[in-house]
């Protein structure tokens, strides 16, 4: 089931995510739907928050230049280590049509659970990396107009002026 994508300002996307305990069935059923969710709307990353839901999850497509996504479903993800720093554009399912230069760390080593309750080390760089450091942002409540420096500010400004225009008038 295609999930209805939580956006700004809704305050789910500002609550920390809580350690999944138990893979039920209910968390099948939410990896399974966020993959749904994030390769019709061509995403790269997304986080149970934006789904509605307050589990630590998020699930990435790790091909996402290849016509064939290869998802992966990342439970109570943790960060091992990380190196260097990039500046780039970002972008986010949750703010439609706000794009933002952000520093991110260029290269990750995430540890993460899957559906199984297997373990699993990653390591991961770029674009990928990237994303990691995004959806992990999501399960803390952190977004990405938190990570802007003085410049985009006022792009921030505009675009959150520009949403309560929208709110009060229709
Ligand atoms: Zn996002």
């Amino acid at each position: 089931m295609v999930l209805k994508i939580i956006k700004y300002p809704d305050a789910i996307l500002r609550k920390k995510a809580v350690p999944v305990d138990k893979i039920s069935e209910e968390i099948f059923k939410l990896a399974d739907d966020m993959i749904e969710t994030m390769l019709k709307e061509d995403g790269i990353g997304f986080a149970a928050n934006q789904g509605g839901s307050l589990w630590r999850i998020f699930v990435i497509n790790t091909t996402p230049h290849e016509d064939k996504p290869t998802p992966v479903v990342m439970i109570n993800p943790e960060v091992l280590s990380q190196e260097g720093s990039v500046n780039a554009e970002e972008g986010c399912l949750s703010f439609p049509e706000l794009y933002l230069a952000i520093v991110r760390p260029e290269k990750v080593r995430m540890h993460a659970k899957d559906l199984y309750n297997e373990d699993f080390v990653y390591e991961m760089d770029g674009i990928l990396a990237r994303a990691v450091f995004h959806e992990i942002d999501h399960l803390n409540g952190t977004l990405i107009i938190d990570h802007v420096g003085a410049l985009e500010q006022d792009k921030v400004k505009k675009y959150v002026d520009g949403l309560h225009c929208k709110t009060t008038h229709t």
